[in-house]
């Protein structure tokens, strides 16, 4: 295969990238500047240039933006697009979650259509974000969501609201809508996969790229400031309730391999959450303290055995991707102590 990947430095996509040049693919790393194309090239050395390279798009709300990237010999097959603002510590104003989500999408897929017709397959990052009803609040019977569910959210509401998460719920939801509506309306040669992953946990794939913890990805950093920061002891209080569904940040790079792969996956949209997905905080502490020693005197001890989410709190279905994308979920411990080994080394670098 011939892959082009877009936020290719991104934490999610650093791991995609990894799996699909580990499968031997050749992929084009598609990211906002010269620098950021030199970085993630060290990261990714051992594989020969034949196997990776570079484009540069400073700004994917520009019209046409990747039409020069898209150009290639040998001609791409499948595109990923994962770039999308996802950090609400960089982000503040609602167009810029939303520009760049929408546009960035549209923008792509006319540049496929126009300058690379021997693509096939198009996977879109999306999010349990485009699907959660975040204002839903408890339900008896709890709900469980699957492909089949949207996020109410409006683009006027997104527009105006001070809510920067609903703001990204808006962003990712209209981004695959307009993602769904071009292969509708314009019939081009490649089809769709969407994968919806919820709350993204798990390693960094090179924790020496990222200097501070202040820049650690936005779903990691939840974990680092509630659980692992320096300043907390034992009796520190836990966060009542849940972090989220999850995903393994590993898995959900298998996935996008997998949906490039699968010929079933065509024209479907994955909920990826973990087989036992509902993550707590106290559940998080839990692992972090029977598993990572140089965690486990400052951990907040929290209630251990009030690990389980509030009664009446939302769940979500992975069966779809493991049914068709033949996807297997590791278990939380693995994912939550291999990401807390990594935090360790970042509380030395506030
Ligand atoms: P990161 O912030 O690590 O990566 C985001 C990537 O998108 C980076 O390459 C970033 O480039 C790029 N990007 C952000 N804003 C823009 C913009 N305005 N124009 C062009 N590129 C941009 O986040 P993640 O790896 O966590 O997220 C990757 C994808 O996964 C996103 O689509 C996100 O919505 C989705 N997702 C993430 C979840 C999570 O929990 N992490 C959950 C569900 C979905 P740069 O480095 O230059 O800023």
């Amino acid at each position: 295969r011939r892959v082009l990947l877009t936020g290719a430095n991104g934490f999610i996509a650093q791991h995609i990238l990894a799996a699909y040049l580990e499968d031997g693919h050749s992929v084009r790393g598609v990211v906002r500047s010269q620098a950021k194309a030199d970085q993630l090239a060290s990261i990714f050395s051992k594989y020969p240039a034949s196997q990776l390279d570079f484009g540069v798009v400073p700004d994917i709300t520009t019209p046409g933006a990747f039409d020069e990237v898209l150009k290639s010999s040998p001609p791409f097959d499948t595109v990923v697009h994962s770039a999308s603002p996802f950090n609400f510590r960089k982000n503040s104003s609602n167009l810029e979650f939303l520009d760049p989500a929408v546009k960035g999408t549209t923008g792509i897929l006319k540049s496929i259509k126009a300058h690379a017709p021997t693509v096939r397959r198009v996977v879109l990052t999306s999010s349990f974000a485009a699907i959660v009803n975040g204002g839903a609040g408890k339900t008896n019977p709890p709900k469980v969501y699957d492909e089949s569910d949207w996020n109410p959210v409006t683009w006027e509401q997104a527009l105006v609201s001070e809510n920067m998460g609903l703001v990204y719920q808006a962003s990712k939801k209209y981004a695959e809508k307009a993602a769904w509506d071009f292969v509708r309306d314009e019939r081009p040669n490649f089809d769709l996969v969407a994968l919806n992953p919820p709350l993204v946990l798990g390693p960094l794939y090179d924790p020496s790229a990222v200097a501070r913890a202040a820049d650690l990805p936005e779903s990691v950093f939840g974990i680092y400031a509630s659980l692992a920061r320096p300043g907390l002891g034992p009796a520190d209080p836990i966060v009542p309730g849940r972090v989220h569904l999850y995903v393994d940040v590993r898995d959900l790079a298998r996935a996008h391999l997998l949906a490039a792969e699968v010929p079933a996956a065509g024209g479907r949209r994955f909920l990826l959450t973990a087989e036992q997905g509902n993550m707590t905080y106290q559940r998080a502490a839990n692992i972090l303290r029977e598993r990572v020693p140089e965690l486990a005197a400052t951990v907040p001890r929290g209630e251990p055995d009030q690990a389980q989410p509030e009664e009446g709190s939302y769940d979500g279905s992975g069966a779809l991707a493991r049914e068709v994308l033949g996807l297997t979920f590791r278990a939380p411990e693995e994912t939550i102590a291999d990401m807390g080994r990594q935090l360790v080394a970042f509380r030395e670098r506030a």
